[in-house]
């Protein structure tokens, strides 16, 4: 077994790990030997197997699961069916998404907008519920496309929510909206900041998970 690469440092332990893309790394001690390093590949060989099974698994999965005429909206996937006769942009019927584009790119904005504007529909509300109920206020809202956040909260406890999250289940926008929520009272993610979370919504573990889980899906429109 070939290692895809190995980081050298001043550590001084060997570790073993398995990328996204199911490749194996070696982050070693600059004093450690090639031959050192690949006894402990080779004592570890059943390990690696396993954890590059799961990672293919998950790659192969995901792939499957986002193909290009299928859409996410509200952690259930619908088909998308192309339409010529479609008389809107993009339309939805709670079964599937129908469109008169054939061009992918333009249908992934259309989508993008979409699902914009059922976030500020759907989403939005839960955030002033959250708040009212449990006297959480926040300053100004904002709705857009991030990159690598779910959601901010700034000192001044203005919130940013990415409206991507419209793909996932409702427990996991509420999750999403509870925290940044929790945030204007706690600036950190403290012991005291995860049990307001807690009290707020007792199994947000779930949700978080789900996002861990599969929130590589939303980002990739
Ligand atoms: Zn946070």
């Amino acid at each position: 077994m070939t290692p895809h690469q190995i980081i050298r440092s001043n550590r001084k332990t060997l570790s073993l790990s398995i990328n996204e893309n199911a490749d194996l790394v070696v982050r070693a001690p600059h004093r450690l030997s090639d031959n050192e390093i690949q006894k402990f590949i080779s004592e570890k060989s059943d390990w690696i197997d396993k954890k590059q099974r799961l990672v293919k698994a998950h790659l192969e999965d995901s792939e499957n699961q986002l193909s290009s005429d299928q859409c996410l909206y509200l952690g259930s996937l619908y088909p998308l069916k192309i339409d010529n006769n479609n008389v809107k942009p993009i339309s939805f019927n709670g079964d599937m998404f129908t469109t008169a584009n054939v061009n992918r790119e333009r249908i992934n904005l259309l989508l993008k907008s979409w699902y914009k504007k059922r976030f500020i529909e759907v989403a939005l509300p839960r955030l002033s519920y959250f708040s009212d109920k449990h006297k959480l206020k926040f300053n100004q809202v904002r709705v857009k496309k991030q990159k690598t956040l779910w959601g901010s909260c700034s000192s001044k406890n203005n919130i940013n929510l990415n409206y991507l999250l419209i793909m996932a289940p409702m427990k996991v926008i509420d999750y999403v909206i509870v925290h940044e929520l929790v945030h204007t009272i706690h600036k950190n993610h403290s012991a005291k900041f995860w049990q307001k979370v807690e009290t707020i919504m007792p199994n947000y573990k779930d949700a978080r998970y789900w996002l861990k889980e599969n929130g590589h899906q939303l980002r990739r429109l």
